[in-house]
């Protein structure tokens, strides 16, 4: 009888076919944070951007490629942003590049006023600008796709189509866990609406407010929540700016016609004191990856606190008073 009912437990507790784990590489940790909370727990995410780094000018390691060429699904954006991640040759199937899925926003790059004149793809003539020509060659090999501004991520509406498209993926490495990733997908897309709809809540009675950040990494944020960003301080996040620019933003700051300066932290403080020093202009940091609001351990912050913390950051600089 013991015996018995020791095989009864046995088969009580045995669990039903464990779904396979899968590997999972992204290149920049906004993805990461769509797409984690889609994922069984032995499953893989591996991110190849160094926390803290910035992704412009990132160069792939060799432990970055064996990443990549071991992974089931590598996912990137897709655009001269992560042009490092895309270098590497794999199976179309096993690629998902955001900007290539259907119904993906594309913005312009930003010109006139203090943005860069002339558009974002044409080098300024007095700077040499690498970034420029990163963005003129990757226009050159794909002459298919206009160019267009490259942070497609800070898009609430491009995210939802990435966890989609990620969730059909996911569905078809693991089928036998289909139903609960398709149930996963539906509750983390709703609490991204709930976390969108406190963002307009948060931001909409500043979207009047001059601001300059300190690179054109917030365009589809700001378009997203009707926000007045008028210019950056670089042209390209590694090259600093002329003393010609810097001058013609402190005018613009002195006019009274900055209230707020957002920096960032991929970047040392000093690349936005030139403008600031001696102004009275309120600052605050913006971080495009998310990582400094990742929680502590994590790599990387999920998409609905990454939106929720760039909009408090905002908030926290368009609030301040000056005395
Ligand atoms: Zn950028």
């Amino acid at each position: 009888m013991k015996k018995l009912l020791g095989m009864l437990c046995g088969l009580w507790i045995l669990p039903a076919m464990p779904a396979k784990a899968i590997n999972i590489t992204v290149s920049v940790p906004p993805l990461a944070g769509m797409i984690a909370p889609l994922l069984d727990q032995d499953d893989e995410l591996q991110l190849l951007l160094t926390p803290g780094a910035s992704p412009h000018g990132f160069q792939l390691k060799p432990s970055h490629l064996q990443a990549l060429h071991t992974s089931d699904l590598v996912i990137t954006v897709g655009t001269p942003v992560d042009a490092w991640a895309q270098k590497v040759k794999l199976p179309d199937g096993q690629t998902l590049r955001m900007a290539q899925l259907e119904g993906i926003e594309t913005l312009p790059f930003r010109a006139g006023g203090i943005w860069q004149k002339g558009g974002h793809v044409h080098a300024d003539e007095h700077e040499h600008d690498e970034h420029h020509e990163h963005e003129q060659q990757a226009a050159d090999s794909h002459k298919e796709l206009p160019p267009y501004d490259g942070h497609i991520w800070m898009s609430v509406d491009n995210a939802r189509i990435l966890i989609q498209a990620a969730s059909r993926k996911l569905q078809q490495l693991k089928p036998e866990s289909s139903a609960e990733i398709a149930q996963r997908t539906e509750d983390w897309l709703a609490k991204i609406s709930v976390q969108d709809v406190k963002n307009q809540t948060i931001l909409n009675p500043f979207q009047e407010v001059p601001f300059l950040v300190l690179h054109d990494a917030f365009h589809y944020f700001e378009h997203h929540y009707g926000l007045n960003g008028v210019g950056s301080i670089r042209l390209n996040p590694e090259i600093a700016p002329s003393l010609k620019r810097i001058l013609e933003l402190r005018a613009r700051v002195k006019a009274g016609e900055v209230q707020c300066i957002f920096k960032e932290p991929q970047f040392p403080e000093k690349r936005i004191l030139a403008v600031t020093k001696g102004l009275e202009v309120n600052t605050e940091t913006l971080d495009p990856m998310g990582v400094t609001y990742a929680p502590e351990g994590k790599q990387f912050s999920d998409y609905d606190l990454f939106i929720g913390e760039l909009a408090r950051h905002m908030q926290n600089c368009f609030e301040k008073k000056r005395d």
